[in-house]
């Protein structure tokens, strides 16, 4: 039983109707209009040497698989693997690579990437390089090393700074690299990678795909059939697959991806606007902003700036640590992308682990704070904020 096409000439559905009706009206068993969640960790053979469709839950599950074939649609890939967390996602991505490949990856990506690209180099899976993929100089002398893998993270965490993913995908294709985008802060709702020339998309899916902030999950999704199959059995070698529940749920939260986001980017450019015109503010990182120097960028290559701020405050650490405890609607915690909003001081909480060295040339400031616009009125997060800053 498949999804209705609610064209009458055939023509794909469009991508909200696709996240709409995930998993929607595919139950084989009793036409269920929501799908069950199969729990079964294994499956009976119809006889000896005749295996169904589905074996073993490790290797594959109804629920999970109805995840992966939504998130390849939304992302116009042709196979995806679910997987335990956006981490397991991202060494998934890698796993292919042979000990002498080179990856290089954004200076300032996320601090768990960075971790566990370092992690892998030192054991000797591959060898990574750390770039600016904002200065060309720099990308270009990367590529010159001739890369197996590029690692792109657009908008950036916790700056949000932009990166082009066509022309890095053209520059690296060149040289014969493969380009990974990390498309956790946006989702393909507001941009799709591989329609740019990525190869593969990763996420985490604990973000904006899952949405509610009760799920850790992750995903790679790939252009080519034969990545997909590839990632697909090596998720299965390594058991690094997402559990049958979390895909269930993050189903649930991808239904209202495309209505969550719109109404979060509105509360985020209002957000953004009022800190940049607050004296206390020194510095506002928001792609929506026609001050912020990827805005035009962003405006070609996203569907919206997405709902992520970050901000510098003119006073320091001092300023930080009278602001936060005064919030009441802003909850001090890392992640994002839930319907909550949240604030995270970079430095202390979700990028400690690069070090005063790694911060600093990742541009990190102590005064830095992120933050991730949930569905609340945005007029008591402004003024939530207006409280914090005094
Ligand atoms: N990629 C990005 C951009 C992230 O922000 C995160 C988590 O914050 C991850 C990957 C890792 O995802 P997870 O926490 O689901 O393992």
């Amino acid at each position: 039983m498949d999804t209705p096409d609610p064209d009458p000439d055939g023509a794909p559905p469009r991508p909200a109707t696709l996240a709409a009706r995930a998993g929607v009206a595919r139950d084989p068993a009793f036409a269920a209009v929501m799908p069950p969640i199969y729990l079964s960790s294994t499956y009976a053979f119809e006889g000896l040497g005749k295996k169904g469709p589905y074996d073993y839950g490790r290797a594959g599950n109804p629920t999970r698989e109805l995840l992966a074939q939504a998130l390849a649609g939304l992302e116009g890939g042709a196979g995806a693997v679910v997987t335990a967390s956006g981490m397991a996602a991202v060494d998934l991505a890698f796993s292919q690579l042979r000990p002498g490949d080179l990856v290089v990856a954004p200076h300032d990506c996320y601090a768990g990437s960075r971790r566990l690209l370092d992690g892998r180099a030192a054991r000797g899976a591959f060898e990574a390089l750390f770039v600016d993929q904002g200065d060309p100089q720099a990308l270009a002398a990367a590529l010159e090393r001739r890369p197996a893998m590029v690692l792109v993270e657009t908008p950036s965490n916790p700056l949000l700074r932009i990166v082009d993913i066509a022309a890095v995908c053209e520059a690296a294709h060149a040289v014969g690299a493969k380009v990974v985008v990390d498309n956790t802060f946006l989702s393909p709702a507001l941009q799709r990678p591989i329609a740019l020339g990525a190869d593969l998309v990763v996420h985490s899916t604990t973000k904006y795909l899952n949405g509610h902030s009760d799920v850790v999950g992750g995903a790679v999704i790939a252009r080519e059939a034969a990545d997909a199959e590839a990632l697909a059995a090596w998720a299965n070698a390594a058991g690094v697959t997402g559990a049958p529940f979390d895909a269930w749920l993050t189903l649930r939260g991808l239904r209202t991806l495309f209505v969550r986001l719109e109404r979060q980017q509105a509360s985020a450019g209002r957000i953004a606007g009022f800190l940049a015109g607050h004296p206390a503010v020194a510095r506002v990182h928001y792609p929506g902003l026609a001050s912020h120097p990827g805005h035009e960028l962003a405006a070609r290559q996203q569907r919206g700036p997405g709902a992520m701020v970050s901000f510098e405050l003119k006073g320091g650490m001092q300023a930080v640590e009278t602001l936060l405890p005064r919030l009441r609607m802003f909850l001090l915690a890392e992640s994002l992308g839930g319907v909550e909003s949240l604030i995270d001081h970079a430095a202390s909480m979700t990028h400690a682990e690069l070090g005063p060295e790694g911060l600093r040339d990742a541009g990190i400031g102590e005064s830095l704070l992120r933050l991730s616009i949930g569905l609340e009125d945005p007029q008591d997060l402004i003024e939530d904020l207006a409280r914090g800053l005094g």
